[in-house]
């Protein structure tokens, strides 16, 4: 079953997750508050580590992609699953650093990793740099040296696979920041130029064709583009990769407009992947690579919901009914960023059946500041408690302290018991980092 037609309605027809009844939340931690429910990350964790030691002899790591839900706690569970974390910031390695996160198990990516992260990176052991520039490979080389080691490297290649949400395109040349190109040649370039540096071994090559995406043919596509570079780099140079990450990238449901997935489904994704690297490997004689996937977004996206306490409500007749949430653009940005969709039910009484389409307004001094539009709901009153799903992934880490808001806490749900992971902010935190000069005074 879909996680979604998991979460149960109660006797009291109030919504619960992990077994906690959502109003109970509420009165306990207050709004707005992001819940995740634990049992649902493990599952996603372990379908995907699963499938590589039923599919592929456990020749396969799993990179919990840190920049969708970074938190000392989600480094423990993933580290607790046995799975890797790919960071891309130095803030990022920090935190997983922080929660004992073996550095080995990180592999860091980035279009312009700064000369610090990359020192920071290594001297902390790192697992694998994903080499995404000419500078890097210098930068990365030097480094080693300094320490006496030779590091592992991949090179990020652009395979010419660009995915959206229901379709892919294929594409000779792609206009992207990310990336070597293979159609240009520029993506064997960067090979020799690494496989020159005595202080990087290449271990082979990644790419990540997007996100959000749902066509199983795009990431197998994207498999065969890069077995084919795999293929023509051995003939070329003689050098055949030990290592492909195909990356991140799996849709989640947000509406009824999107598939629901499920466990069974996502591991159907990577056994698909896993397919088209045997078939190639065996078509062109090459060794099966060690292969690697990167999911953020389908790992954590689910488990989450927002919990708001439904403030001003305003009705323009015959145009809109805003229901305005103590939450907003600095809690939810994915409306503002890209007028993502939603779905949302009111949590104390979730078990009416929706009655109007409704926008969702944040409090932010900004008109573009809402959190969904056209939600069904059923008729919203001040004080109730709207839940909006499928916010586990890029909402608290993209969140910020616009309007000097809170950011709101976290908390980890599992088996009725709630605790934080993230404690909320107060307004000492909100000034900590002010200084007034003594000019001003
Ligand atoms: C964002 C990203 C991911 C994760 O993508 P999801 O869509 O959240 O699964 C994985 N790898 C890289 C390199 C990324 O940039």
């Amino acid at each position: 079953m879909h996680f979604r037609d998991t979460l149960k309605i109660n006797g009291k027809g109030h919504l619960e997750i992990g077994g906690a009844d959502c109003v109970d939340l509420v009165w306990e931690f207050g709004t707005p508050l992001y819940v995740l429910d634990e049992a649902h990350i493990r599952n996603m964790m372990r379908a995907y580590r699963n499938t590589f030691l039923e599919e592929y002899n456990g020749n396969g790591t799993v990179y919990y992609a840190s920049k969708v839900f970074c938190c000392k706690a989600i480094y423990a569970i993933a580290a607790q699953e046995g799975i890797g974390a790919d960071v891309v910031s130095a803030g990022e390695l920090y935190t997983a650093l922080q929660a004992g996160f073996p550095a080995e198990q990180l592999c860091f990516h980035g279009n312009n990793k700064l000369p610090r992260e990359i020192s920071y990176a290594l001297a902390n052991g790192v697992g694998t740099l994903v080499i995404d520039a000419y500078r890097e490979a210098d930068l990365i080389d030097a480094e080693a040296e300094k320490l006496g080691r030779v590091q592992n490297v991949l090179i990020r290649i652009n395979p010419g696979v660009e995915a959206h949400t229901h379709a892919y395109v294929q594409t000779a040349t792609t206009d992207s920041k990310f990336g070597f190109s293979v159609s240009d040649g520029s993506a064997e370039k960067i090979a020799a130029y690494v496989l020159s540096k005595k202080n990087l071994r290449l271990k082979g090559f990644h790419c990540h064709i997007g996100s959000q995406i749902f066509e199983k043919e795009s990431f197998v596509i994207a498999a065969e583009k890069l077995m084919d570079f795999v293929f023509a780099l051995k003939q070329s140079l003689k050098y055949e990769a030990e290592t492909l990450n195909l990356g991140g990238g799996f849709g989640i449901w947000y509406t009824d407009d999107d598939a629901k997935i499920g466990c069974e489904g996502y591991s159907g994704y990577l056994r698909a992947i896993i397919g088209t690297v045997k078939r190639k490997c065996c078509e062109y004689g090459l060794r099966l690579p060690h292969l690697c996937v990167e999911p953020g977004r389908s790992i954590v996206g689910e488990a989450g919901i927002t919990l708001y306490t439904v403030g001003a409500i305003k009705e323009i007749p015959a145009i809109r009914k805003y229901v305005a949430v103590d939450g907003g653009m600095f809690e939810s940005p994915r409306y503002a960023l890209y007028q993502s969709k939603y779905s949302a039910l009111i949590a104390n009484r979730a078990d009416e059946a929706p009655c109007e389409k409704v926008s969702i307004a944040g409090k932010c001094c900004e008109s573009g500041d809402l959190i969904g539009v056209n939600i069904n709901l059923p008729k919203a009153e001040t004080g109730d408690i709207l839940a909006v799903f499928s916010t586990g992934a890029y909402h608290y880490s993209m969140a910020s302290n616009y309007n000097r808001n809170f950011v709101p806490p976290v908390v980890l749900v599992k088996d009725g018991k709630a605790d934080y992971i993230v404690k909320p902010q107060t307004f000492e935190d909100l000034v900590r980092n002010d200084v007034i000069p003594d000019r001003l005074k």
